[in-house]
Order: C-alpha cells, then sequence, then structure tokens
C-alpha cells in the first residue's frame, strides 16, 4: 500500500515545490500530481488509483486514454497545427459544420471558435452589443445576468459574474450590467428597460451551486426577449456537450437562444470555446473588423472538436447519459438519506450537486481524495458531481462506497 501522507515516499513533493516556487498562486491545490488516466480513472506519481468523479471540471466527457480521440489530435499534430485565421483550414470547416448541426440552433446560425469559455462569454457579449447597436446607434445598451452566476474571469465575463467575491477586487468593472435572480421571473422584468439588449444565464447553474432553470422561467424569459427584441444568451460552457441529458441543455426546455456559448467538454481536454449565434444574430451583428482570435479555430483545436462529436455519435453518449442518469440519482439519494450532514440533492443528468451542513465541503473534498475519488465543490456548501460521461454503474457503486466512508469518518 502506497500512502501519499508518508514522505519519504511521496514522490509528488518536488513537483509540488516547484510548482508553488514559480506558478502564481491563485489556486489552493490539493497535494496530488496526477500523470496519467485511463477510462474514469486518474493516476498520481505515487502510482495511487482515483476515481474521476471531477473530469476535470466538466471536461473530459470520453474518459481518458480514448483512443481514437488521441490519434486523431496525433494525426493533426503530424499534419498541421497552426495557421491562423487568415486562411481556412481543413478541420474548421468540419468542426463548424458539426458543432451547427448539434446545435440545432436553425437556419443561418453560425459559430465562432476561441480558446476558452470565458473567450466565448465575451464573444457573445460583444454580438449581442453589435446586434443593438445595428438596430438603434446608441452606446448604452445594458445586460442582465444572474446572481450566483459564473461567466468567467476576463473583466467582461466577470461583469456579468454574480459573485460579489469575485468582482469585488476589480472594480470598475464593464458598465451596463443588472443582476437578476435566477428562477425568479419577476426579478428579471423588474431590470428591463430600452436600453436592455441581452439577458444572460446559465441553463443549469454550475459554480453557483448546481441550479437547474425552472421550464416556466426559462420560457417566460424566451416570451419576454421576443417580444422586446431582446437576445437570450445561454451559457452551456457546463452543462452542455450531453452532460445534462440533451447535446445542450436547453435543447430540453423547447427553448432556444438567440447566442449560445460551449466550451468545456466541447474539446475534451484540448482548449476550445465556441459562440453560436443563431441566424437572426448571425445576420446583423459581426463582421470582419470586429472580433478576431490568433489561436481560435486552430487546426489541433478543431481536429479535437471534430473527433469529439464524432465520438459522441460513435459511442451514443448523450443515450448513455440518459440511461445511466436515474442509477447516479438513486444512488446520490441513498447517500442523503443515510448520512444527516447531506440535506438535498438536485441537478440534471451527469451534472448533479449534493448540499452539505455541519462539515465544510472542501474536507469532504479533500477527505474524498485520500479514499481515491475526485469529487468536486460548487458554491460554499454543495459537493458536485460531473463525471466523464463514459462512466457505468460499478463506477457510480465505488463512488458511493467511497463517500460513505469519507462521510462516516467526518461525521
Ligand atoms: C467554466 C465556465 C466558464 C469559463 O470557462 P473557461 O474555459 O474557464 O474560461 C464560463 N461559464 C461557465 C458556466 C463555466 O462553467
Amino acid at each position: 500500500m502506497q500512502d501519499s501522507n508518508v514522505n519519504e515516499m511521496n514522490r509528488s513533493t518536488p513537483y509540488i515545490t516547484k510548482t508553488e516556487e514559480n506558478v502564481l498562486h491563485t489556486y489552493n491545490r490539493f497535494p496530488v500530481v496526477f500523470e496519467s488516466g485511463e477510462g474514469v480513472r486518474l493516476k498520481d506519481v505515487n502510482g495511487k488509483e482515483y476515481l474521476d468523479f471531477g473530469a476535470g471540471i466538466a471536461v473530459f466527457a470520453l474518459g481518458y486514454g480514448c483512443g481514437a480521440y488521441n490519434e486523431a489530435l496525433k494525426a493533426q499534430v503530424d499534419a498541421l497545427i497552426h495557421t491562423s485565421n487568415l486562411f481556412y483550414n481543413i478541420p474548421l470547416s468540419e468542426a463548424a459544420e458539426k458543432l451547427i448541426t448539434a446545435a440545432g440552433m436553425g437556419e443561418g446560425s453560425r459559430a465562432f471558435f476561441t480558446n476558452s469559455g470565458t473567450e466565448a462569454i465575451e464573444g457573445a457579449l460583444k454580438a449581442a452589443r453589435k446586434y443593438a447597436w445595428n438596430k438603434e446607434k446608441r452606446d448604452d445598451h445594458e445586460f442582465i445576468a444572474m446572481r450566483q452566476s459564473f461567466h468567467g474571469r476576463s473583466i467582461g465575463a466577470l461583469s456579468v459574474t454574480g459573485n460579489d467575491h469575485y468582482q469585488e477586487a476589480f472594480r470598475p468593472l464593464m458598465g451596463g450590467v443588472r443582476f437578476a435572480d435566477f428562477n425568479d421571473f419577476d426579478s428579471v422584468l423588474a431590470q428591463v428597460n430600452e436600453r436592455t439588449c441581452a439577458i444572460i444565464l446559465e441553463t443549469v447553474q454550475g459554480e453557483g451551486g448546481i441550479y437547474p432553470a425552472q421550464p416556466d422561467f426559462l420560457q417566460k424569459i424566451r416570451a419576454l426577449c421576443d417580444e422586446k427584441d431582446i437576445l437570450l444568451i445561454l451559457d452551456e460552457i457546463q452543462c452542455g456537450m450531453g452532460r445534462c441529458g440533451a447535446m445542450y441543455a436547453w435543447q430540453k426546455y423547447g427553448v432556444a437562444p438567440d447566442i449560445m456559448t460551449t466550451a468545456k467538454a466541447l474539446g475534451c481536454g484540448i482548449p476550445v470555446g465556441a459562440f453560436v449565434l443563431n441566424g437572426k444574430t448571425a445576420a446583423s451583428s459581426l463582421v470582419p473588423g470586429d472580433h478576431g482570435t490568433t489561436y481560435g479555430g486552430n487546426p489541433l483545436a478543431c481536429a479535437a472538436v471534430s473527433k469529439v462529436f464524432d465520438l459522441f455519435e460513435e459511442c451514443a453518449l448523450v443515450e448513455h447519459v440518459n440511461a445511466i442518469t436515474p442509477y447516479l440519482e438513486k444512488k446520490l439519494d441513498e447517500l442523503v438519506g443515510a448520512f444527516d450532514c447531506l440535506s438535498e440533492r438536485r441537478g440534471m443528468g451527469l451534472m448533479q450537486g449534493i448540499v452539505v451542513k455541519d462539515i465544510p465541503v472542501g474536507k469532504i473534498v479533500a477527505a474524498a481524495l485520500e479514499e481515491g475519488l475526485v469529487i468536486l465543490s460548487a458554491g460554499s456548501d454543495v459537493l458536485r458531481f460531473v463525471p466523464p460521461l463514459v462512466i457505468r454503474e460499478g463506477d457510480i457503486d465505488e463512488m458511493a462506497q467511497k463517500l460513505s466512508r469519507v462521510l462516516k469518518r467526518l461525521s
């Protein structure tokens, strides 16, 4: 048995020391150095195995070491890695077609590839401002965003992130943002005025604590946007890409956005994001000169995106998510029933959260790591479960056993 607490046997120490001596300390990292992965399991430098219910923060949908994905990347590395957006490239043409098809946002919709989710949000905000500018030629347009939301850390994305703790030290932020309460339509209505150009929200709030939008909330917002020609921006960066039981979570609501953002599992580990504009928005917003990126949509990233969409189809991943979700929900509900410190489960598909009382959630996450289980937190008191989409019932059983042991120890 290897024990990562026994210092002389701990191979991770030099890597951790070197990292902390050189990388800006913006994360309180857990003292684990992962070295390899296979399926839904990770291995650290001490050879210890971990069952992964975090997937690199809802990224690695396909599981680690997916042969077909790795081969596609290797082939693209040998063919061509980068060209810039001054030219066309083959993977871009293929990835864009597959994304537009998966999004299903109708005739004339168009995608723009970015390097991250944050940049997808930036692009979405700019597209909305430009659309409104084209209509009214005024420069005081406003956004409505939600409290407890998360859209990223750049100044623009942070400005629509409804979390005082993240914003506080970085003011003044981008102007023209009003906040409403998620799942409270009247609070949204109260913020609408003639300057409102877009409403931005996550279909399922992730970092804020795993809150799915209620169907009537989203439907009323859609109707409001239609009535006033306000754009609806749905952030699907975490909840999209099959995680919630549809390629994009909004597809389960019968309500489509004007602008959608996607990232995280879009490249399954290759840094890539995108925003997609529906036909109406694409026809009257960003044009040459308005927006750009050196890397965005480069051949390597797009080869990843293209292969990810192929594998989603070949492996019927969305169907698998729908088939396995009831089992995960049942096991999590059993845990909630068995432990007084767990009070509520909520979520959609393989994006689930359990509310914790009395024990700091970080303590549970750290103890789970010792037990060989990677889980994440969300908000201040929620345990987050966002496994690779390829998990099976046996993995869920193992997760529940490990978590039970951890909770017994801490209770
Ligand atoms: C992670 C996340 C982002 C930011 O994406 P990055 O790739 O980290 O820039 C934005 N919105 C949501 C909902 C997210 O979960």
